[in-house]
C-alpha cells in the first residue's frame, strides 16, 4: 500500500475526496494540482504511517519510508529544476501538518528545510539575493528551534527566546520592521539563534538535510499528541486515532523582495457571509508571518482597504501611499489570484479558505480549505449558494453545523445603550458578537471571572484553552486573519483584532487606551462586528429569528418527520420557544412553579403538615396558582400540544435549610422551630436522586397528584371557553413498575371525570409515563399497555444506566477524558452503546403491546445533534428541549431525516 502520493505539474496521486488517507491540506493540493491550480510541487506521506510511526518508532520507521521519501523528493526536484542538499543548487523544502479536519496553528510546520551553512552560499550565487537567503536561514533556525528541538517561551511575559534577539536587535538598529533588517542583521540573528539554540538544547542544528527532514517530519508526526492539538481534538471530539498527514513540499518565496508577498484569502466574508472576495497580504514576507500578527497586514481588494481604511482612521491618502491593496499595487497578479479563487471555490461549491505566496511576480497557491466562518456567515453562505445554484436544498441543510446557531441566538447589544456607550478604541471586527466581560491579559488566567475579556497584543496557538473560556477576545495587533480572529471565528467567539492604539502592558496588567489606563478585571465590552470596544457593561437584548435562517429553517421542515417540542415552566419560555419554532412542549416541570414567593411559602405548609387533612388545605391554596400557570403556558401554546409532568422532585428540596428560614416559617405557621427542624431532618435522604421523588410521592400523598390534575383540567377548561383548544398529555414521572403508573393514571382519570362533570364540559387528554428507571424500559410491553405516551427521561436514565451522580460528576470526569475512559459527557451526547440500548428497548416493547404508541425524549439530549440524529433513527414521533435549541434541533432533525 503506497505510503506518499505525489502532487505538482497539474496532475496528482490523491484527490480530493482521500481526506482521510492524506489530510485536508494534502488531499486539497493534489486536487488544486489535478484541476490546473498552480501549487508548488509535493507529496504527502500519508496518516497511516502517523499511526505506523507511534507504533514502530522513528528508526524503524524511516527504514520503510526511505525508498518512497527519496523517490518523492526526486519528483520534486525534477519539476523544480534543483537538487536536495546540492551546495550549488539546492532545493529548499517545507513540511507541513494536516490532519483530517483543519486544525489552524494547533500542529507544526517548518520552513526552509535545506539549508545550512554550504547551501546558504549556494543559493545565494543562484539567486543573487543575498538578504533573502539569510532571511530564509534565520527563519530556518527558528522554527527547527522552536517544532523540532521543542524550544518553549520561558516564561509567559515573555516572547520565546528567538523574538526577544529580534527585538534587542530592533531596539538597537533604530528600526521598527524586520523588512528593514539589512544583510549583517540578519547574520547575527543566524550566529544569534545558533548560540540560543545551543544554550537552550544542548545540541546544533544538524547540517545535513536530510536529518533535518527526517527529523521535521517526526516533529510533525509527535504535533498530533502535542498539548495544543490534543486539546483541540478533545474540543472538537476529534478521535486520536485519525494521526496527521505531513506534506513535504518545494518551498516558493514570499521574501525576496518588493516583487514577493504572502497572504491569505477567502472567497466570501467569514464574518458576514457576504459574497465578497478578501484577504489580507504582506509585501516581502514568509507565510507565517500574516497569521502569526508579526507586522499588521495589508487588505488585498481595494474595496476590503477601503473599509480597512474606514475603521482605522486612515484617510484615502494615506491609504495608498502607506498601505495599498494588492489589487492596486499589483493589478496584474491581483487579476490572477481573483481568477483562481473564482475557480476554487466554484470547484469546491464552498467559501474556501486560501493561502497564496508570491515569488518575484509568480504566484502560487499553497493551500485551500473550506473557510471557517461564524454562524451567520453559515447560514448566509448556504442560503446564497442555494439561490447562486450552485447547491440544493438537501446540500444547504447539510451544510449547517447546528450546534453554530447557538450564536445567532444569543443576546445582541441593545442599540439604544449602544449609542450611549463611551468607545474606548476602535479595532477590527474580526468575528461578529456582543461580548461583555472583566478584562484578564493571560490565557490561562480567564478563569479568573465569570465572564472575562481577554486581552492580548496578539494570541498564539498556546492561548486556545483561555480563548475558548473568555466571553470575547481583544487584540491590539493582527488582522482579519490573525491567529486571534481565525480561532475566534472557529469557535463563534466576539473578537476584535488589531485595535492599534490600544498599548498593553503585560507586566502591570494594564491596557492604555489614550491617556486612560484599564486594569485586569475592569468591565469592557467588545462589539465583533462592528470593532469598537467599549466601556463598561453595556446592556444586550434577544435576538429574533428572521431572514437568511427563517428561510433555512423553513425548509428544513420540509424534510424533518420528526418534530421538534420544548422544554418550557413559564408562559414567557414557551412564548421565546413558539417563536423559535417549537411544536408544542415536551416537558413542564411543574416544580418550578412552586419556587416564587409566595408559593414557596404553601408549598412549604403542604410539606410540614402533619396530616392529609393539613396538606389538602395547603394544596387548595396552590391549587389556582398552579391553574394560572398552565392556563398561560397551555394560551402561549394556542392548541399546540402540551405535556406537563407531575411533581418530581424530593421534598427536602423546598423546605428552609438555615435556621433564620426556619424560624420566619415556624412563625408564619404558628408552630415551634423544633418542629420544623424535625421536619427537615426527616425529610433528609441519603440519595435524595434514588429517594422519595417522582410518582412515589404521587403515590404516597395522592392529594397532591389530585390537586395537579385539578388545576390541569381546569385551566383546560378554561381556554376552551376562550375558544382555544388543549390536548394536555399529562406525564407522570420516574415509573419503574406498572404498578406505580396504574395507581396514578386512576386518580388522574377520576379528577379529570369529576371537573367534567362539575364543569358540564370536557377536554381529551393523554396520560403518559417517562422512561427514565432502567426497569421501565425493561417492562416497556407492560407499561404500554396502560400508558398513552412515552418520553424518554434521559437525564435520570442516564446517571441510572452508568450509576453516576449527575451531580457530581464533576469530580472524575475530567480525569476519565484524560485517560480515555470516556470519550464525551454522557450527560451531553446520548451513550448510544449503553444508555442507547435501553431506549431501543423500551420502543420495540413498547410499540409490541401499542404499535402506534407516541415516543418523545425531553432529557438534554433533546437538543444535541448527534443524540437527535439517534432519536429519529430509533423512530421517535419529537424531541423536546431547551427554547434556545429549538432551531438547532430543527436543522438536526431535517439533517437526520435526509
Ligand atoms: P498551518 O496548517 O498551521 O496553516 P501550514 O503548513 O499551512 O501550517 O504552513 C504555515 C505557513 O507556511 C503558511 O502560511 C504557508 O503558506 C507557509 N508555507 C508552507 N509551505 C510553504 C512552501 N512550500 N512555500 C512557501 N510557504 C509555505
Ligand atoms: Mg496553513
Ligand atoms: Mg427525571
Amino acid at each position: 500500500k503506497a505510503r506518499i502520493f505525489r502532487f505538482g505539474n497539474k496532475t496528482a496521486d490523491g484527490t480530493r475526496d482521500m481526506k482521510n488517507l492524506l489530510g485536508g491540506k494534502g488531499a486539497n493540493l493534489a486536487e488544486m494540482s489535478r484541476i490546473g491550480i498552480p501549487v508548488p510541487p509535493g507529496f504527502t506521506i500519508t496518516t497511516e504511517v502517523c499511526t505506523e510511526y507511534h507504533q514502530k518508532g522513528r528508526e524503524e520507521l524511516i527504514e520503510i519510508l526511505r525508498p518512497e521519501v527519496e523517490d518523492g523528493v526526486r519528483h520534486i526536484e525534477k519539476i523544480m529544476g534543483s537538487t536536495y542538499g546540492d551546495k550549488d543548487n539546492p532545493l529548499l523544502l517545507s513540511v507541513r501538518s494536516g490532519a483530517r479536519k483543519s486544525m489552524p496553528g494547533m500542529m507544526d510546520t517548518v520552513l526552509n528545510l535545506g539549508l545550512n551553512d554550504e547551501t546558504v552560499e549556494g543559493l545565494i550565487k543562484r539567486s543573487g539575493n543575498e538578504r533573502f537567503v539569510w532571511d530564509s536561514y534565520r527563519r530556518f533556525i527558528q522554527m527547527y528551534g522552536s517544532v523540532v528541538l521543542g524550544m518553549k517561551p520561558d516564561n509567559k511575559e515573555d516572547n520565546d527566546g528567538f523574538e526577544q534577539i529580534i527585538e534587542e536587535l530592533k531596539e538597537k538598529r533604530n528600526i521598527e520592521l524586520d523588512t528593514e533588517f539589512i544583510v549583517e542583521d540578519l547574520k547575527a540573528l543566524v550566529r544569534d539563534f545558533k548560540a540560543l539554540v545551543k544554550k537552550t538544547t544542548g545540541e546544533s542544528i544538524p547540517d545535513d538535510p536530510w536529518e533535518q527532514l527526517w527529523n521535521a517530519t517526526m516533529a510533525v508526526f509527535n504535533s498530533w499528541n502535542g498539548k495544543r492539538a490534543v486539546y483541540y481534538r478533545n474540543m472538537h471530539g476529534y478521535p486520536s486515532d485519525w494521526g496527521t498527514a505531513v506534506n513535504v513540499q518545494a518551498m516558493v518565496f514570499g521574501n525576496m523582495g518588493d516583487n514577493s508577498a504572502t497572504g491569505v484569502c477567502f472567497t466570501r466574508d467569514a464574518g458576514s457571509g457576504e459574497n465578497v472576495f478578501n484577504g489580507e497580504y504582506l509585501m516581502n514576507a514568509q507565510g507565517e508571518d500574516v497569521v502569526a500578527g508579526v507586522r499588521t497586514p495589508q487588505q488585498i481588494t481595494k474595496l476590503g482597504s477601503q473599509r480597512w481604511a474606514k475603521l482605522a482612521r486612515v484617510d484615502e491618502k494615506e491609504r495608498i501611499e502607506k498601505y495599498p491593496s494588492l489589487e492596486e499595487l499589483l493589478p496584474s497578479l491581483y487579476k490572477e489570484l481573483d481568477e483562481y479563487q473564482q475557480k476554487i471555490e466554484d470547484h469546491y461549491r464552498d467559501m474556501q479558505d486560501m493561502e497564496f505566496t508570491i515569488q518575484e511576480g509568480r504566484l502560487w497557491i499553497l493551500q485551500t480549505r473550506d473557510g471557517k466562518r461564524t454562524g451567520t456567515a453559515m447560514i448566509k453562505i448556504a442560503v446564497d449558494l442555494l439561490k447562486e445554484g450552485k447547491i440544493n436544498e438537501k446540500e444547504a441543510i447539510l451544510r449547517i453545523e447546528p450546534m453554530k446557531l447557538d450564536e445567532l441566538l444569543h443576546p445582541v447589544f441593545d442599540k439604544n445603550a449602544l449609542e450611549k456607550a463611551h468607545v474606548i478604541a476602535q479595532g477590527l471586527p474580526a468575528s461578529p458578537g456582543a461580548a461583555t466581560g472583566q478584562i484578564v491579559f493571560f490565557a490561562d488566567e480567564a478563569y479568573k471571572f465569570k465572564n472575562s475579556i481577554l486581552v492580548r497584543t496578539e494570541t498564539s496557538p498556546e492561548d486556545l484553552e483561555g480563548m475558548n473560556i473568555a466571553k470575547g477576545i481583544l487584540t491590539a495587533r493582527g488582522g482579519m486573519t490573525s491567529h486571534a480572529a481565525v480561532v475566534a471565528r472557529g469557535m463563534g467567539k466576539c473578537c476584535v483584532s488589531g485595535a492599534g492604539s490600544l498599548s498593553i502592558d503585560y507586566k502591570s496588567r494594564s491596557m492604555k487606551a489614550g491617556d486612560k489606563v484599564y486594569h485586569e478585571g475592569d468591565w469592557i465590552s467588545l462589539n465583533g462586528s462592528t470593532g469598537n470596544i467599549l466601556e463598561g457593561k453595556v446592556a444586550t437584548v434577544e435576538p429574533e429569528l428572521s431572514g437568511d435562517l427563517a428561510e433555512l429553517l423553513e425548509i428544513s421542515d420540509q424534510f424533518a418527520s420528526m418534530k421538534v417540542r420544548t422544554n418550557a415552566d413559564t408562559p414567557k419560555d414557551a412564548l421565546a420557544a413558539k417563536n423559535f419554532g417549537a411544536n408544542g412542549i415536551g416537558l413542564t416541570r411543574t416544580e418550578h412553579m412552586f419556587f416564587g414567593h409566595e408559593r414557596i411559602k404553601a408549598m412549604r405548609e403542604m410539606i410540614l403538615a402533619e396530616t392529609t387533612n393539613g396538606r389538602r388545605r395547603a394544596l387548595r391554596e396552590l391549587l389556582p396558582m398552579q391553574r394560572e400557570d398552565f392556563e398561560g403556558i397551555f394560551e402561549a401554546m394556542q392548541g399546540l400540544p402540551v405535556t406537563i409532568r407531575l411533581l418530581d422532585p424530593p421534598l427536602h428540596e423546598f423546605v428552609p435549610h438555615e435556621l433564620s428560614q426556619q424560624k420566619e416559617l415556624a412563625k408564619e405557621m404558628h408552630i415551634s422551630v423544633k418542629q420544623v427542624k424535625n421536619k427537615v431532618d426527616e425529610l433528609k435522604e441519603f440519595n435524595p436522586m434514588l429517594g422519595h421523588r417522582g410518582c412515589r410521592l404521587g403515590n404516597t400523598y395522592p392529594e397532591i397528584t389530585e390537586m395537579q390534575a385539578r388545576a390541569i383540567f381546569e385551566a383546560a377548561l378554561n381556554l376552551k371557553e376562550k375558544g382555544i383548544i388543549v390536548k394536555p398529555e399529562i406525564m407522570v414521572p420516574l415509573v419503574g413498575t406498572v404498578k406505580e403508573f396504574i395507581l396514578q393514571e386512576q386518580i388522574i382519570r377520576e379528577v379529570a371525570e369529576t371537573v367534567f362533570t362539575e364543569r358540564e364540559s370536557r377536554v381529551e387528554y393523554l396520560v403518559g409515563t417517562m422512561i427514565e428507571i432502567p426497569r421501565a424500559a425493561l417492562t416497556a410491553d407492560e407499561i404500554a399497555k396502560h400508558a398513552e405516551f412515552f418520553s424518554f427521561g434521559t437525564n435520570d436514565l442516564t446517571q441510572m444506566v452508568f450509576g453516576y451522580s449527575r451531580d457530581d460528576v464533576g469530580k472524575f470526569l475530567p480525569v476519565y477524558y484524560e485517560k480515555g475512559i470516556l470519550g464525551g459527557d454522557p450527560f451531553e451526547a446520548i451513550d448510544q452503546e449503553g444508555v442507547g440500548q435501553l431506549i431501543r428497548i423500551g420502543i420495540e416493547k413498547g410499540r409490541s403491546t401499542k404499535p402506534d404508541l407516541k415516543i418523545g425524549i425531553c432529557g438534554e439530549h433533546g437538543g444535541e445533534p448527534s443524540s437527535i440524529e439517534f432519536c429519529y433513527k430509533q423512530g421517535m414521533n419529537y424531541v423536546s428541549c431547551s427554547p434556545f435549541r429549538v432551531p438547532i434541533a430543527r436543522i438536526a432533525s431535517a439533517q437526520a431525516a435526509i
